[in-house]
């Protein structure tokens, strides 16, 4: 094919799909451009996930009538006007391109009006072509509708998840501002009904009780630091909330980051905070933090992505360090001292002792699975080899078929001992086998779920007094959609109001866990979406409860752990993946092993 330039309308798609990933980022876009306006008060409206519509109505500056279609065009913007200003820019906008990109994806009606002037502009286009344009009653500010995201661009629409998830996501873009903007009062509207709001009152806590609970927001302490910056005359300055040594959750995903009030992603902050709780945190447990970070503007480049997520800082090791020694000096002055001849850290008793990880919870299960023969010591098995010596009947298990890399069962196997208290390793009929043990025990308590659930007989623990629990908006989204799918694994769960739900029975696999946190980290891990092999929601939350509920690494297994736990493997009829799709175990054989050795 010869070169030629591409269309104009190819390329403003192809130009659209750096802005325009999904409806979230409309919002982002639109609530950036009404923050730039100085609004006080943002109302977001969206209709199934944001895919039918999305509304954004602010009380800002508005555009005037004559600059109204400008704003639509590629790399228009008032608020830039030279690229020395490029360093250091202080408005969110910048580029353009947002108005542009979203008008060539989209139906969108826009109507303006500054306050000085009598009646709004009102401007429609479809897939960037002007359909009308007038003037129309309207209050000061500007009111921005997009309808059908995508009509016009199956390939991404394709792409979209369900509505719940692109609700989630929207949430997330909308608290974040939330709290990056106090001062601003937001609310949002899914499907004609409010599901978050702020009061706008200017204090970051009443937006930290808004996104995250009020009960979450009592738990957050002050952070405040700052660190001379030899390149500026401005100092980096932190401040914000983190939370006590006693939040904690299963995910990275609720530490917030601004800079100079921009929301950011940025993986080094993120590990800055989590070292900051180190000791104070149990293993695999990440701390909750909202953290803004001011900075002199022209040590800072925001325009590395077109999203303007990620940002670069000149100075980015001190940066880390003012992060780092911040939350730390917040978090320090806040845990307890701990008592006189205690080794565990301080977070360590209330929060784990109800944990799914309490050996207490898992023991319980593998006892009451234990055959008659449980009593036999490790070595005794070891001596009377070969290794099936625990079968039931005695006669030797059809070791050539079983071992058949074709084959899904698993040979029978000898449990030889556990290895940094996360793997087992047993001998086999070809060799060496070393088993994930959360992984294999995920396993099985997927298929002794599914098994269950087919049966419609999931046995759920009631708990003694039923948990009120004040959600995210976030995860109240998620229990409204998936209510069936939550009670059908063994949640009990109540609408008490608001985004508050009472919690009366938890699926009796999570053992001991502490309930409301047990909930919540399941709620949290489905809004991340990562679990790629789920397809189907039921199917995502089974995996999420399993994952909960299993044994994790870093838990000393007796010798009948082990061998039960390996006898359950074998008993389910994909032994070899666990429920994400990763491997269970890892294979060694006899002729691998002797290679190795250099004896073949
Ligand atoms: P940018 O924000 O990078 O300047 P956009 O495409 O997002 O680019 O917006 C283009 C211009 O439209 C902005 O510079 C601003 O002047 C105007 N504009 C967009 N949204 C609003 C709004 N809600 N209120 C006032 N002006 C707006
Ligand atoms: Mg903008």
């Amino acid at each position: 094919m010869a070169i030629r330039v591409l269309p104009p309308d190819v390329a403003a798609k192809i130009a659209a799909g750096e802005v325009v990933e999904r409806p979230a980022s409309v919002v982002k876009e639109f609530v950036e451009n009404s923050i730039d306006a100085g609004a006080t008060f943002i109302r977001v409206e969206i209709q199934q996930g944001g895919k039918r519509l999305i509304r954004v109505m602010d009380d800002g500056c508005g555009i005037a009538a004559d600059e109204v279609p400008l704003a639509f065009a590629r790399h228009a913007t008032s608020k830039l006007g030279s690229v020395e200003e490029l360093n250091g820019v202080k408005t969110l906008g910048f580029r353009g391109e947002a108005l542009a990109s979203i008008a060539a994806v989209s139906q969108l009606t826009l109507s303006s009006r500054p306050s000085a002037q009598a009646a709004a502009t009102r401007i429609r286009l479809e897939g960037s072509k002007q359909t009308a344009f007038g003037s129309a009653g309207s209050p000061a500010g500007t009111i921005i509708t997009v309808e059908n995201l995508f009509y016009n661009v199956p390939a991404r629409l394709k792409f979209l998840k369900a509505d719940a998830t692109e609700t989630g996501h929207i949430h997330r873009i909308v608290s974040h501002y939330a709290l990056a903007y106090p001062d601003i009062r937001f609310s949002l509207q899914c499907d004609n009904r409010t599901t978050f709001q702020t009061s706008g009152s200017g204090q970051l806590f009443d937006a930290l009780a808004a996104v995250f609970s009020l009960e979450t927001a009592r738990q957050m302490i002050e952070v405040e630091g700052q660190e001379t910056n030899p390149n500026s005359a401005y100092p980096i300055e932190v401040f914000g909330y983190a939370g006590n040594p006693s939040l904690h959750r299963g995910m990275r995903d609720q530490i917030v980051f601004f800079v100079n009030r921009r929301w950011i992603q940025d993986r080094a902050l993120n590990q800055a905070v989590v070292q900051a709780y180190h000791t104070f945190l149990p293993v695999g447990r990440f701390p909750v933090a909202v953290l803004n970070i001011e900075i002199d503007p022209t040590q800072v480049d925001v325009n590395v992505h077109p999203t303007k997520a990620e940002v670069k800082f000149q100075e980015s090791r001190l940066i880390f360090k003012a992060v780092q020694r911040a939350v730390r000096e917040a978090v320090v002055a806040a845990a307890p001292v701990p008592h006189y001849g205690t080794h565990v850290a301080p977070s360590s008793d209330a929060s784990l002792s109800g944990h799914a990880g309490d050996p207490a919870s898992w023991r319980g299960m593998f006892q009451a699975h234990n055959r008659a023969d449980a009593g036999h010591f490790a070595f005794e098995a070891q001596r009377t080899l070969p290794f099936h010596a625990e079968g039931e009947d005695g006669t030797p298990a059809d070791w050539f078929t079983a071992s058949d890399p074709e084959s899904k069962k698993l040979p029978p196997m000898r449990v030889i001992g556990q290895v940094q208290q996360m793997y087992i390793v047993t001998e086999g009929p070809d060799g060496l086998y070393l088993i994930d043990q959360h992984a294999a025990h995920e396993r099985i308590l997927y298929e002794k779920l599914a098994a269950q659930k087919a049966k419609a007989a999931v046995p759920r623990q009631q708990l003694l007094e039923p948990a009120i629990m004040e959600l995210s908006p976030g995860h109240a989204a998620i229990v409204e959609s998936e209510f069936e799918v939550l009670t059908e694994v063994g949640f009990e769960i109540e609408p008490f109001g608001g985004t508050t739900y009472r919690l009366r029975a938890i699926p009796d696999m999570l053992g001991k866990a502490e309930p409301t946190q047990a909930f919540v980290d399941i709620l949290a891990e489905m809004a991340d979406g990562a679990i790629p092999l789920a397809k189907e929601t039921h199917e995502k939350i089974a995996i999420t409860v399993c994952k909960r509920a299993s044994v994790k690494g870093g838990q000393v297994l007796s010798q009948e752990e082990m061998r039960e736990l390996v006898r359950q493997l074998e008993a389910t009829t994909a032994p070899r993946t666990c429920p994400h799709g990763r491997p269970t175990m890892i294979h060694l054989s006899g002729s691998q092993l002797a290679r190795e050795f250099g004896r073949i």
